[in-house]
């Protein structure tokens, strides 16, 4: 029966001033549904890290060292969906900076694909014949510790107003290319006007087909999918494609389902992207989870990488004969069309590397 002492706890609980999970107070900019105000208001630093997840301090000095290398950034919305107090958590082990990141594995290097060898342009990465890489931005929503471009020179790779241009100019004179891919970063980071002015831009040059998105952002925070963002993507000429990075089932909550339904509704194809990580998804039945997860809102798995071998992320690492294992088994429990492809992007190929 519903009393009036429970309407007033469980409308307490609507808009909560506490996590009742976590214990933190929430301030108004984080229950704001502007993305920019959660972007800014996301955790920065380790010790409150740990202390929001109510972690055992033992884990503070290591995650210290690891921030000195990569920070800490992870937003509310995001770490709401991590469970409290437990150090072994899927989606913390993907945010949580330890001591092993310092260590020097040989093999694991500071540019992993050799991009520096494909960068024509400031921001400009041309490695596959028909497709250019643009980092829109910089910056990103929330900071991966296997990311492979955790040590990319980003400050010489932010292009200006004229840098663009020019930019432009190489994409019009290569009529070979027939997609730009908004990378980063996290392309989304960047503001809606900067993204539809790029993206008018590239409609005007006639052999392009596609503007692809590689984002993280629509999953870290769901309300980065709003009407601004939605315009200028049903405005263009070009057919959207965006690539999520969605690496375990847990990360998919109904705030997420719900901007996958909206990105759908402007007509963008959707498709994932994982990487297979040493404790966080590397078994059948997770990915199994995934893949099925990832179809219920909407999203094709597209690839499931393996680790590119970048300094700090060698204990994330899957021998490549084990992840064959692992997919092989897999395709006994998926039909086919939920089947990811596991590929290397290996370093001067043309195209990245299927290994199943
Ligand atoms: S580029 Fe992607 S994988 Fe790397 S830190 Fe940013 S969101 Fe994470």
């Amino acid at each position: 029966m519903i009393t009036r002492t429970s309407i007033a706890l469980q409308s307490e609980n609507a808009v909560p001033s506490e996590d009742a999970s976590e214990g933190a107070t929430l301030t108004p900019r984080q229950r704001s549904q502007d993305w920019q105000a959660q972007l800014s208001d996301a955790v920065r630093d380790p010790y409150a890290l740990c202390r929001h997840l109510g972690l055992d301090p033992a884990w503070l000095p290591g995650a210290e060292q690891g921030h000195d290398l990569f920070p800490v950034r992870v937003p509310h919305a995001y770490l709401s969906r991590i469970r409290h107090g437990d150090p072994d958590d899927p989606l913390l082990r993907q945010v949580l900076p330890l001591e092993r990141e310092s260590d020097s594995v040989a093999g694991f290097v500071g540019d992993p694909l050799e991009e520096a060898e494909h960068r024509p342009r400031p921001g400009l990465i041309h490695k596959y014949r028909n497709r250019v890489l643009l980092i829109a931005s910089p910056a990103c929503a929330i900071n991966c510790r296997y990311c492979f471009r955790r040590h990319f020179p980003y400050a010489e790779n932010s292009p200006s107003r004229a840098q663009w241009e020019s930019t432009l100019d190489y994409l019009r004179q290569d009529t070979s290319i027939n997609e730009a891919i908004f990378s980063g970063g996290d392309p989304l980071a960047s503001p809606d006007r900067r993204l539809a002015w790029l993206a008018e831009r590239l409609a005007d040059i006639p052999h392009l087909k596609r503007l692809r998105l590689h984002t993280r952002l629509p999953v870290v925070i769901p309300d980065r999918v709003d009407g601004a963002l939605l315009d200028w993507l049903s405005a263009t000429r070009l057919q959207t494609v965006m690539v999520v990075h969605i690496n375990h089932p847990n990360e998919i909550d109904t705030h997420v389902a719900e901007a996958m339904a909206r990105l759908r509704g402007a007509g963008v194809t959707l498709l994932n992207q994982s990487v297979l990580l040493r404790g966080i998804n590397d078994d059948v039945d997770t990915l199994a989870q995934l893949s099925e997860r990832l179809f219920e809102v909407g999203i094709l798995p597209y690839y499931l990488h393996v680790l590119d071998p970048v300094e700090g992320a060698a204990h994330f690492d899957v021998p490549d004969s084990e992840a064959v294992t692992l997919v092989e088994t897999l395709r006994t429990h998926l039909a086919g069309f939920l089947m990811p492809r596991l590929v290397r992007e290996i370093p001067g190929e043309a195209s990245k590397t299927p290994l199943a």
